[in-house]
């Protein structure tokens, strides 16, 4: 079997600066993996301070003179859904950049462009209704709301369902008239290349999208993003440690942050659940992405009474969980992204191995002795103590738990430093609404997993994220709300 390569690769990968495809300003570049074999299959530009002031210079360029933030509402919603139209179009080669660059199946990098297409489409039609507020004081003052693009938006993305998280950001951010720069990451910059032949399609102006790709660190692409006095607003996904230390360096700016960072989200399944979609949904629910999924149920907390039967049905359904070749369209789990990453996994199993009861996988599957394959592993009796337990993994490894009752169950879920999602399968109303108001969860999914209405904010708590995004918390971000007061005839004090 092939790991399909895509036919229409770029020599290189490059940054995109003012409407055009352009090296690093040094020239240099850096390896980007297959994560099949691990071979470096391409370069990709790395860019540094001066590459991210030339980007951030013309983004600013077209922010201060150019037409993108003065359109009208319906102008600039007319290009997002042309850009919605061409991803739509190309979905196809779109997923297979994606599978051969991320190792994500195929079946579900598909699902991905689709999603990144909605995401144009969503914020094409919310900046069409959008409306503010006025405030009247009758006889002496109007008061309204002059909401505005804010500027230069700094964006930078990590490397599990690359495409669609650039398009999270990218249609609020472009929707309210701000220009941008993107840095993707550096493990999966290929389809990000894509982006320019899209938005050159659907007309959006030269200098309104720019992109460096590179390392985070000091000196590099994402560090001099962050930096640069000239980016009022940061929007940053990836992990909490990262996170922490964008906010350090962002704070003497003053600038906007948006922080959606990891996750150890609990899945609880109380007794009176319906056990087979429970086990069907935390399947998916850790599995789906290579498990290298922000919002996987990756802790299974289980009330005692069922939890024999539980982990014994999980384990038997996770074996059959089928690893394959990312580009096989039967794939549930591909090849993780990255030897590093796997490394990191791996050393988790190792640790699970010790600190847990091991009931599948825990091992490279036969089939796939080379890269960055990895059986769909189960883990039973977690201490909640354990790493296994406490720290995020980001792969295809779960932790399972016993629990008695509602309180247990409860600290449980709660015992943790993060807190995006959380998942409650019961079929017993009041207990799952008690759940989710006490849960520490930016998102909560009863007797559903992942599942979301774009009108819905999205993020976590804790150590999980700071702010929100999603529907019209996304408009709030991208946008300044300047007051304005009328005085309408007397001047009062
Ligand atoms: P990461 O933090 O290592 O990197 C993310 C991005 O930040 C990359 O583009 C990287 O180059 C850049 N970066 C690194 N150091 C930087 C610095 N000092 N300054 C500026 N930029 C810097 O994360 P990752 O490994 O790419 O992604 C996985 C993590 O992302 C996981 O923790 C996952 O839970 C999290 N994630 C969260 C969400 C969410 O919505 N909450 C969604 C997806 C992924």
């Amino acid at each position: 079997m092939t790991n399909g390569k895509p036919a229409n690769l770029p020599d290189q990968i490059r940054h995109y600066i003012n409407g055009e495809f352009v090296d690093s300003i040094d020239g240099d570049t850096f390896d980007v993996l297959n994560p099949v074999t691990n071979e470096a299959y391409i370069k990709a530009s790395s860019g540094k301070v001066a590459d991210i002031d030339a980007a951030v210079a013309a983004a600013k360029e077209a922010f201060d003179n150019g037409p993108w933030p003065h359109m009208l509402p319906r102008e600039r919603s007319r290009v997002l859904h042309k850009i919605a139209d061409v991803v739509e179009t190309r979905q196809q080669e779109l997923a297979e950049m994606e599978t051969w660059d991320s190792g994500l199946p195929i079946s579900q990098t598909l699902g991905q462009a689709r999603r990144a297409a909605e995401n144009f489409r969503f914020f094409a039609d919310l900046i069409v209704a959008q409306h503010d507020n006025a405030f009247k004081v009758p006889g002496r003052q109007i008061n309204y709301v002059n909401r505005k693009p804010i500027g230069v938006a700094g964006l930078i993305t990590p490397w599990n369902t690359p495409f669609m998280l650039e398009s999270w950001k990218l249609g609020p951010a472009l929707a309210t008239g701000n220009t941008v720069v993107l840095k993707p990451a550096e493990f999966t910059p290929l389809s990000a290349g894509l982006w320019p032949g899209i938005f050159e399609e659907a007309g959006l102006p030269a200098g309104v999208f720019n992109m460096v790709h590179g390392y985070g660190e000091e000196g590099y692409a994402g560090d001099s993003l962050v930096k640069h006095p000239d980016v009022p607003l940061i929007s940053f996904t990836g992990e909490s440690s990262t996170g922490q230390l964008i906010s350090a360096n962002a704070a003497p700016y003053l600038k906007g942050l948006s922080m959606e960072l990891g996750g150890k989200s609990p899945a609880v399944v109380f007794e009176d659940a319906d056990l087979e979609a429970a086990i069907d949904a935390t399947i998916f629910g850790v599995f789906s992405l290579n498990g290298e999924r922000c919002t996987a149920g990756s802790r299974i907390i289980v009330q005692r009474s069922i939890y024999d039967e539980f982990v014994e049905r999980y384990a038997a359904q996770a074996a059959n969980v089928k690893v394959g070749m990312p580009n096989d369209p039967k794939t549930e789990v591909g090849a993780l992204v990255h030897p590093e990453h796997f490394d990191k996994v791996w050393s988790y199993v190792q640790i699970g191995k010790e600190e847990a009861r091991l009931v599948a996988g825990g091992d490279r599957p036969e089939e796939f002795p080379e890269g960055n394959f990895l059986q769909p592993t189960v883990f039973a009796d977690v201490s909640p103590d354990a790493r296994i337990f406490q720290e995020e993994i980001f792969g295809p490894v779960v932790a399972i738990t016993p629990f008695d009752t509602d309180e247990e169950a409860l600290e449980l879920a709660n015992n943790t430093d993060y807190g995006l999602a959380a998942y409650i399968w019961t079929n017993d109303l009041q207990r799952s609404h008690n759940f989710a108001q006490k849960v520490d969860a930016g998102m909560v999914w009863l007797n559903s997993n992942n599942v979301r209405d774009l009108r819905t904010p999205f993020g976590g708590v804790k150590a999980s994220g700071l702010g929100q995004e999603g529907g019209y918390r996304s408009i709030d971000f991208y946008t300044d709300q300047q007051a304005v007061h009328i005085n309408l005839g007397e001047v009062h004090n």
